[in-house]
């Protein structure tokens, strides 16, 4: 039983409370089931199926799929969604990273479900064979890029497990995080008949990374030497440790390392291919203070981002919660979040630090402050 409805409308405490019962509890393999009173009915959300076995992910995906929008949007014309993902593949479903502000885990699970290397190879072949597929295959991947066939070497000890994520804090000791079922997958499809270039547009989680393993080292090799279109998205989302910790994300030296590793193998591929990582302002504990460091950090690696974003609160999301009830559920302390326009729009500009001419707190010109806080607000700035 967690806390009726009506208790959480009228105590934000119970609310929270409620989240890290229902976050353990689906993080789990388990036959638990929630009831939640409201008014005189009872909600029952009963536990999930288990996650899907290799045999079972395949059956889905040989369904014979039309790989077409519904066919009321024929005569709408392009549709960019449809665009970007008419020619990429899943290769897995899930994913055990357990950011707070994603939801992922609440839809595709923590455990992963891989296809087979047939299953995906057939599935190369029908691309090649559609009559406007150039050659070019535009992802590889799934939530995580590099995720595929991971899961627990005991997965006794994972049935009883309840972490949110088996890479934060620390890579779990009993997780196969082994890149080498990705390393001959990727092989595959490159020669594959009527493919010219595949490349991943699926985020990867430079945290698996443990570049002491000769199966990472020669993931990264191949990643930039045959996959990258140019640009790889990665996710740091911070450079503060105070906010990294709030978002569940490792510390921004891992991004430092791997951003070092980048260029390397870029130089020794004769490539000039760019690192394009992501950040959110205003999460939950970033203050004024962590974005001006964040500018700082950038500034003194020459790192210009131009994917950001203002943390948007997502339903069913560690960081949602934080966000309405300004407490973290786990620890119950309170938590600091940025929330009215003026104070989003001065994290946010912090990104931009290469546009500044003349300092002030924020680091930012004060004129163009002004102006961008009027237009977003239709107040004037303070
Ligand atoms: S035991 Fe480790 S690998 Fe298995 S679910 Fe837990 S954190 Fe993940």
């Amino acid at each position: 039983m967690i806390y009726s409805h009506e208790t959480c409308l009228d105590d934000k405490l119970a609310f929270a409370k409620n989240f890290s019962t229902l976050e353990t509890i689906s993080n789990k393999f388990s036959d638990e089931r929630i009831i939640q009173e409201v008014a005189d009915k009872r909600l029952v959300v009963n536990p999930p199926y288990p996650y899907l076995t290799e045999n079972e992910l395949d059956t889905i995906y040989n369904l014979p799929f039309t790989r077409l929008p519904h066919p009321k949007y024929i005569k709408k014309g392009a549709i960019p969604a449809y665009e970007m993902i008419k020619f990429s593949i899943n290769t897995h479903r899930g994913c055990f990273g357990g950011c707070s502000f994603c939801t992922i885990a609440a839809h595709q699970g923590k455990f992963i479900s891989s296809r087979s290397e047939a299953s995906i190879l057939n599935e190369v072949k029908i691309l090649t064979e559609m009559s406007d597929f150039k050659g070019h295959i535009s992802d590889l991947g799934g939530p995580s890029a590099n995720m595929y066939r991971m899961k627990g070497k005991d997965e006794s000890v994972c049935a009883k497990c309840s972490r949110y994520s088996c890479i934060y804090p620390k890579v779990c000791v009993n997780l196969n995080a082994s890149h080498e079922a990705m390393n001959k997958l990727y092989q595959k499809v490159r020669e594959s008949a009527g493919v010219k270039m595949v490349t991943i547009g699926s985020g990867i989680r430079y945290d698996l990374f443990d570049y002491s393993k000769r199966d990472v080292r020669e993931y990264i090799e191949n990643l930039i030497r045959y996959h990258v279109s140019g640009r790889l998205k990665v996710a740091p989302e911070h450079t503060e440790d105070d906010v990294l910790v709030m978002m569940r994300k490792p510390s921004f030296s891992l991004f430092d390392e791997f951003y070092r590793v980048f260029m390397s193998e870029n130089k020794k591929a004769g490539k000039n291919q760019q690192l394009i990582p992501y950040f959110i302002s205003s999460h939950p504990a970033s203050e004024i203070k962590h974005m001006q460091n964040l500018a700082n950090r950038l500034k003194s690696i020459g790192l210009r981002p131009e994917q950001v974003q203002d943390f948007t609160p997502t339903p069913m999301t560690l960081s949602n919660v934080i966000f309405y009830t300004g407490i973290d559920p786990y620890t119950l302390k309170p938590i600091f979040t940025a929330r009215n326009k003026e104070e989003k729009l001065q994290q946010k500009e912090n990104f931009f630090w290469y546009k500044k001419n003349e300092s002030n707190n924020t680091g930012y010109k004060r004129n163009e402050s002004q102006a961008n806080v009027k237009k977003f607000t239709g107040r004037k700035g303070k």
